[in-house]
């Protein structure tokens, strides 16, 4: 049996599937690229979102930071003029007065109104030339009187200026507080140095009104002296207060050089990046600074980009997923489509062939009497309309029924194959046709052709057979003949029918056959 194959013939399978591969790739490179631009767009524009909002929120945090310095600079500095004001009231006084010991329990007097009446005021005290205290806002004087040691007293009796000085935080030896020394030099009438003033500011005041300013642990607010010894640190370490930061790229890079600022920086001994803001106090050698963490600084933000990001991983998975989706979903119905060509296809080769094996004779290749039959009445119509001749040829092998007895039926059956071979390699017109009309007897219709033509086929098919020379024992000329009959007429409608035809071209072949065989006779 022979077997069906699936899709059509080989190069039919190829030129299908290439045309189906170039389209499903056309299909799936566009849904592809689709889906990748798509994703590509969402994350440039969420990129553009994230890149401005993040300099939004580092603007805003640079401007809440100088806004908290400006705050921080004025507290100082009105901390500062009152002080400055009170050390130059009582140094005015000191100045007409004179320094003699019974102007000590006026003064003493002074201190402790001053001291009381100002919340910030550790002490105020005189010194004289060598370092002893005179007159101090407490009741009693300490018992070890030298402080010829302390900074601001060196400072003063070596300098003769008379503006007011800040000096490092130190221990009071009084109360012990930590306190921060401002101090004037005193001066005698003949330009000599008489002493000192001291009034000295309670650390705990800066601590009091720092503490209002809510900030994260990494963040620092500062007070510095000029050259950048740390007078005062927020969130408070004791240990910070005295320390430089003078080494830091901060203070080198900008809060020496410039009055007021803001940077991204980090510290020399903090290297994580804190935005800064500084501002110098205009008329003392004091800087405030304020740093915020960029942590902090962009804390709102990073919540924002996290859940930006999520979101655009959730977006991007979801458009690839549906674009994946879609893809086998093309993918499948692509494959059906093709698989419903190729059986269309199939079914069309199928038809094609019943149709041929409808149309022909199973044994000789050639027309069937069915197929003839339906052609010989078309042809045979045709005639009669356009008046045109319509010719037969009947044809029947000599003896063959002796040719099987002798030879058998496979060699009867190889003959009829032969001859009908000849048949169809005959040069014929294409409206002409050769059929086999039964058994071994064979019929060719020749429409439009007259009498002399039809015997030239007729001869010729005479002379084919012969030149087969199939050997027949069986018959008087030893090899295989055929007897023709010939019919070449113009039909005539209602007189004329295809069968009365075929009577006349059978009486020809008759004649051919009574007159003793392997010849031809016209009808
Ligand atoms: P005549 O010369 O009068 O035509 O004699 P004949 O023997 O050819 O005539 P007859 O009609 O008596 O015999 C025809 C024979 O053809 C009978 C049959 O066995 C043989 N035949 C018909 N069809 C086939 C076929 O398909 N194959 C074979 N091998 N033989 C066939
Ligand atoms: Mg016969
Ligand atoms: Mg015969």
């Amino acid at each position: 049996m022979r077997k069906t194959r699936p899709f059509g013939s080989p190069r039919q399978r190829v030129r299908n599937s290439a045309v189906y591969g170039h389209q499903r790739f056309t299909l799936l490179f566009q849904l592809g690229a689709s889906a990748v631009l798509l994703i590509l767009a969402l994350i440039v524009l969420n990129s553009l979102h994230l890149w401005r909002t993040y300099h939004q929120a580092l603007a805003r945090s640079q401007t809440n930071t100088a806004n908290l310095t400006q705050a921080l600079t004025q507290h100082a500095s009105d901390t500062f003029v009152q002080a400055e004001a009170t050390l130059e009231e009582l140094a005015e006084m000191i100045h007409q007065q004179g320094m003699a010991p019974d102007k000590w329990p006026v003064l003493h007097r002074l201190f402790k109104e001053k001291t009381q009446g100002l919340q910030q005021i550790d002490a105020i005290s005189l010194y004289d030339a060598r370092g002893r205290m005179l007159v101090t806002a407490a009741d009693k004087l300490p018992s070890v009187n030298d402080f010829s040691d302390r900074d601001y007293f060196r400072y003063h009796r070596d300098h003769p200026d008379l503006t007011i000085h800040i000096g490092q935080v130190i221990r009071s030896r009084m109360t012990q507080e930590l306190i921060l020394p401002l101090s004037r030099r005193l001066d005698n009438p003949d330009g000599s140095f008489a002493g000192v003033l001291l009034e000295s500011v309670m650390i705990s005041h800066f601590r009091n009104f720092y503490t209002k300013f809510v900030i994260s642990d990494d963040s620092t607010l500062m007070m510095l002296l000029n050259n950048g010894t740390v007078l005062y640190r927020h969130p408070y370490n004791e240990k910070a207060i005295g320390t430089t930061i003078a080494d830091s790229p901060l203070y080198k890079d900008n809060i020496r050089q410039n009055q007021s600022g803001t940077v991204n920086s980090a510290l020399a001994n903090d290297p994580q990046s804190m935005v800064y803001s500084y501002e110098h106090l205009k008329q003392f050698p004091v800087i405030i600074t304020s740093g915020v963490s960029m942590d902090q600084a962009l804390a709102d933000w990073r919540h924002d980009a996290i859940s930006h990001a999520v979101m655009t991983l959730i977006f991007v998975l979801m458009i690839s997923l549906v674009c994946l989706l879609l893809m086998r979903q093309v993918r499948a119905r692509m494959r059906i489509e093709l698989e419903l060509i190729h059986a269309q296809q199939e079914l069309r080769k199928l038809n094609r062939s019943l149709e041929k094996l409808a149309r022909s004779d199973g044994l000789t290749g050639l027309y069937n009497r069915r197929h003839f039959d339906l052609v010989f009445k078309n042809e045979f119509n045709r005639a009669i309309e356009l008046r045109r001749p319509l010719g037969l040829i009947l044809l029947d092998i000599d003896f063959f029924k002796q040719y099987n007895d002798i030879y058998g039926h496979v060699a009867g059956d190889e003959c009829l194959r032969l001859i009908g071979n000849t048949l169809r390699a005959l040069p014929l017109r294409q409206r002409d046709l050769a059929a086999r009309y039964g058994g071994e007897e064979f019929i060719v219709l020749l429409p439009e052709t007259d009498k002399t033509g039809a015997l030239a086929v007729a001869r010729r098919i005479q002379d084919k057979i012969g030149q087969l020379e199939i050997q027949h024992r069986g018959s008087p000329v030893g090899s295989i003949s055929a007897s023709i009959g010939i019919y070449v007429g113009l039909p005539i409608s209602e007189v004329d029918t295809p069968s009365k035809l075929v009577v006349r071209v059978d009486a020809a072949l008759y004649e051919a056959k009574r007159l003793g065989r392997n010849r031809i006779c016209e009808a």
